[in-house]
C-alpha cells in the first residue's frame, strides 16, 4: 500500500476520493483479517460515512490539511468516544468510553477517517499480542509468526494495507518491536511529547502513544499531528512541537552517532547484527561521524523494568473491580464480588504483572526492590545523557531476532520478555526512539532502532531519514 503521503497527494489532485481509499481499505480487510485478526472492532459504515463527508468538505474547499480523507486505524487501548474500547481484555469487553483520547480528538479534528480499533496483548502486557483474550494477530510477511506486540494489531493493519497509518502505545517496546516484526516504521516519542489523557494505563511514569507508518516521513508527520501539550495531562511537555517534517528533508548527513557494544552482544543473533554493522558503515559513508560510546548499565535495564512496570500496573488496574466498567461476577459480599470479577476478568499475564507487582511494592520487599530499580532508572538516564554528550543519536538493533513463531515463547514468560530488552532503556530513561526496517533476514523484517536525547526527536528524525535511505540500497 502506498504512504500516507502519496495517498493524500493523489488525493489533493482529485485523482481518488476518501470514499475510495476508505473502500480499498476495508477490501484488504476483506480478503486478509479472517487470517491475520489485526482488529477487535472494525467500523465499516461508519467509515464510509467519514469519508463521504471529507469528500464534500474537500469538494467545498474546506480540506482540513493533510490527514484529512485518510484511514487509519486506533490500538484498542485508546479510548474512542461511543466505540467500544477493550484493551483486549474481557473485563472491558463492553466498555464504550465517553470521550476520545486527546491523540484520536486530534487526528479526528483533521480529518483522519478511522476505520477500526486494533489488537494487542491484554492491556499492552506482552510482545506478541498471543495474550490478547480475543486471540492472537499474526504476522504479515509469515502468518505462521507472530506479528511482537503489544500493538500487534496496529502494525499488521499497516503492514497489510489495511489502512495508511496507526496509533500505538509503548511502555516498554510495544511500537518498535511489532514495527519490527512486520516491516514498518514505529516511533516511541520522548516521554511526555504526547498527551496520556485517555490511554488506558499500564504504567504511567513509562507509557507513551506511539505511531506506526510505511515510512519515516508519515511518521514525523503523524507524530506532528498528536504532539505537544494538553492540560489534561499534567505529564505531557508543554514546550513547542519542532517541524519534523523540515528534520526528516535535512536528513542527518551532519550528524554523529554511536553503536553501544551493550546492544551488540551474544544474546542479539549474529545477522541481526551483521544487518546493523552494514548500516553502519553506510552511515559514515554518508558523513555521518561515528564514534564510541558505551552504556554499562544496559544489562540491569529489564530486570529494573519488569518491577517498575508491573508495581504501576498493579495499582492502575486496581480500578477494574467489576463496579464501574465491565461485567461483574456477584458473590456473596463485596469482597468476593470483586475476587470473582477481577478473577474472571483478567487474563493469566495481567495476573501474573499484579503479582509481581503487589509483591516488590510489599513492605519489606520495597526497598530490596522498587526502590532499587528506581535507582538503576536514575543511573541509566545520566548514563544516556553522557553519551548523547559524546554522539549525536545512537544506533542499535530493535530487537535481538527476527519474528518468533505463534506459541515459541507463550510457556516461557522470561524467553518473551528478552524481546524487549533492547527497546526498554529508552523507556526507562525517557528517550525518543523509531524503528525503521533494515533489509531483511532469510525472508524477515527486522527493525534497526535510532535513539536521541530527550525531547530530541528532530534528531532522530533526521538520523531515520538517512538510515531509511541507506537500509534500502
Ligand atoms: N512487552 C513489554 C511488556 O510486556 C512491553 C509492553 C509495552 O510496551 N506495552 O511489558
Amino acid at each position: 500500500m502506498e504512504s500516507l503521503y502519496t495517498a493524500a497527494d493523489r488525493l489533493e489532485r482529485g485523482e481518488t476520493s476518501s470514499e475510495q481509499l476508505v473502500r480499498e481499505a476495508l477490501d484488504r480487510v476483506a480478503s486478509r483479517e479472517e487470517e491475520l485478526h489485526a482488529f477487535l472492532t472494525l467500523l465499516p459504515e461508519g467509515s464510509l460515512e467519514d469519508a463521504k463527508e471529507s469528500d464534500k468538505r474537500r469538494l467545498g474547499g474546506h480540506r482540513r490539511g493533510l490527514f484529512d480523507g485518510i484511514p487509519w486505524a486506533a490500538k484498542d487501548n485508546l479510548l474512542t468516544e461511543g466505540v467500544r474500547t477493550t484493551a483486549a481484555s474481557k473485563i472491558l469487553g463492553d466498555y464504550l468510553p465517553p470521550y476520545s483520547s486527546t491523540a484520536v480528538r486530534r487526528l479526528d479534528e483533521q480529518g483522519a477517517v478511522l476505520v477500526g480499533k486494533t489488537n494487542l496483548d491484554e492491556f499492552a502486557m506482552g510482545s506478541s499480542t498471543e495474550y490478547s483474550a480475543y486471540g492472537p494477530s499474526r504476522n504479515p510477511v509469515d502468518p505462521s509468526r507472530v506479528p511482537g506486540g503489544s500493538s500487534g494489531g496496529s502494525a499488521v493493519a499497516v503492514a497489510a494495507g489495511m489502512c495508511h497509518f496507526a496509533l500505538g502505545s509503548e511502555t516498554g517496546g510495544s511500537v518498535r518491536q511489532p514495527a519490527a516484526f512486520c516491516g514498518v516504521v514505529g516511533v516511541k516519542p520522548s516521554y511526555g511529547r504526547v498527551s496520556r489523557y485517555g490511554l488506558i494505563a499500564f504504567a504511567s511514569s513509562l507509557d507513551q502513544i506511539g505511531t506506526l507508518t510505511r515510512d519515516v516521513r508519515d511518521a514525523a508527520a503523524v507524530l506532528g499531528a498528536i504532539a505537544g501539550g494538553d492540560p489534561m495531562d499534567q505529564t505531557s511537555a508543554a514546550s513547542p512541537v519542532p517541524d519534523y517534517l523540515a528534520a526528516v528533508a535535512e536528513g542527518g548527513r551532519e550528524l554523529s552517532f554511536g553503536v553501544p557494544p551493550e546492544y551488540m552482544r551474544e544474546g542479539v543473533a549474529p545477522d541481526v547484527r551483521a544487518e546493523v554493522e552494514r548500516v553502519a558503515a553506510a552511515l559514515e559513508r554518508q558523513g555521518m561521524r561515528r564514534r564510541e560510546v558505551t552504556l554499562p548499565h544496559t544489562e540491569y535495564a529489564l530486570d529494573a523494568y519488569y518491577i517498575i512496570a508491573p508495581a504501576e500496573a498493579s495499582s492502575n488496574l486496581s480500578r477494574f473491580d467489576g463496579m464501574r466498567y465491565g461485567p461483574r461476577a456477584e458473590g456473596q459480599d463485596l469482597v468476593e464480588s470483586y475476587h470473582r470479577s477481577r478473577g474472571q476478568g483478567f487474563g493469566p499475564e495481567v495476573k501474573r504483572r499484579i503479582l509481581l507487582g503487589t509483591y516488590v511494592l510489599s513492605a519489606g520487599y520495597y526497598d530490596t526492590y522498587y526502590l532499587q530499580a528506581q535507582r538503576l532508572r536514575t543511573l541509566l538516564r545520566q548514563e544516556f545523557l553522557r553519551a548523547f554528550e559524546q554522539v549525536d543519536v545512537l544506533l542499535t538493533p530493535t530487537t535481538p531476532t527476527t519474528a518468533f513463531r505463534l506459541g515459541e515463547h507463550t510457556q516461557d514468560p522470561l524467553a518473551m520478555y528478552m524481546a524487549d530488552a533492547l527497546t526498554i532503556p529508552a523507556n526507562l530513561a525517557g528517550l525518543p526512539a523509531i524503528s525503521v526496517p533494515g533489509r531483511p533476514i532469510g525472508g524477515l523484517p527486522v527493525g534497526l532502532q535510532v535513539m536521541a536525547p530527550p525531547l530530541r526527536e528532530d534528531l532522530m528524525f533526521a538520523a531515520a531519514a538517512t538510515v531509511e535511505e541507506v537500509a534500502a540500497r
